[in-house]
């Protein structure tokens, strides 16, 4: 699918339907159902949410020729926004705590894209807090992808309508995904509980360390670029995500996937390793017949300074 822009004659490059394959990482597992995300043009499913909040934003008058969009991302988001704006003539500012890696402000850049910064420790919340005043100030529009229903809505009514022409018998029983702001699951799970589809959303989360049954509660892991938290989504917190099941997937497992992933051709990222290693967790708890679908969601090119690659940068 994509959706009709109309940008004064500048050449649009369509997002067009990526593939849904069964991928095995060993010949007895069965195959889980991968949404292939990080083919989109900018190297993320992110591309999808860009486009369909910008377009809305524009449509309904928010934004005009020339204006200005912000967001508070250090992630593909905010890349996905730089390039959804460099297409539709817009500016665009991305609001991220120091410490993000160079090549994500590279590519902010390069699509025309300012970068600010905030003090590494404050996070997240503090590059928020920036996003609003400059909004505020300056009029930009803010697409506040953690609370924007149209986040959610672009996998509900583009992502998952292609997942379902795509799955064998149309139908799916387990939907898998890290949550950065939730809306790859809350989309995608309203897609297929609203297509008659008997449907259990899984939560993946990393966290720290390889022993799982030694940690405690709250030890989320910060080592999966893109997954949060998930208190910090009040579209997620908002969601209704009936039988939720949360995963706990260690970063250790999570690298290691993902690594695996890209042995057999998949250029992934982290958060890829992790919905994997936790849709085969899944698969154990709904049993071999059930079609369960993650996504793959962005590219492993954005990571070469990360842990993920250690072992190949020349080090051990
Ligand atoms: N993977 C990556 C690389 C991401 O950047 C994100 C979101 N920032 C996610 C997964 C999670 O997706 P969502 O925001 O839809 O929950």
């Amino acid at each position: 699918m994509s959706i009709p822009f109309k940008s004064e004659g500048r050449f649009v490059q369509k997002i067009e339907a990526t593939p849904l394959v069964e991928v095995r990482l060993a010949s007895t597992e069965t195959g889980i159902w991968c949404k292939l995300e990080f083919l989109n043009p900018s190297g993320s499913t992110k591309d999808r949410i860009a486009r369909y909040m910008v377009e809305k934003a524009w449509r309904n008058g928010r934004i005009e020729a020339g204006g200005t969009v912000i967001e508070a991302s250090s992630g593909s988001t905010s890349i996905a926004l730089a390039m959804t704006c460099a297409q539709m003539g817009l500016e665009f500012i991305a609001v991220m705590p120091e410490g993000v890696s160079r090549e994500r402000q590279l590519m902010i850049r390069a699509y025309g894209g300012e970068v600010i910064l905030v003090p590494p420790d404050e996070g997240i919340h503090g590059a928020l807090r920036k996003a609003e005043e400059i909004a505020g100030e300056t009029g930009a529009y803010y697409t506040r992808q953690f609370e924007n229903p149209d986040n959610a809505e672009a996998h509900r009514v583009w992502t998952g309508q292609e997942i379902l022409k795509q799955i064998p018998g149309g139908t799916v029983n387990g939907i898998v995904s890290g949550v950065g702001t939730g809306g790859t699951i809350v989309g995608l799970y309203s897609a297929f509980e609203e297509a008659g589809c008997e449907i259990t959303p899984f939560a993946a989360r990393p966290v720290r360390g390889s022993a799982l049954q030694e940690l405690e509660c709250c030890s989320f892991s910060p080592c999966v670029p893109g997954v949060v938290e998930e208190s910090v989504s009040k579209l997620y917190r908002d969601a209704d995500l009936n039988g939720l099941i949360e995963i706990d997937i260690s970063d250790d497992l999570v690298f290691d996937t993902a690594r695996q992933l890209i042995r057999q051709g998949f250029p992934v990222g982290p958060s890829s390793g992790l919905n994997y290693a936790a849709a085969l967790e899944a698969q154990k708890k709904m049993g071999p017949e059930a079609r369960i679908v993650t996504v793959l969601p962005d590219r492993m090119e954005r990571y070469f300074s990360t842990e993920l690659f250690d072992s190949m940068n020349g080090g051990s």
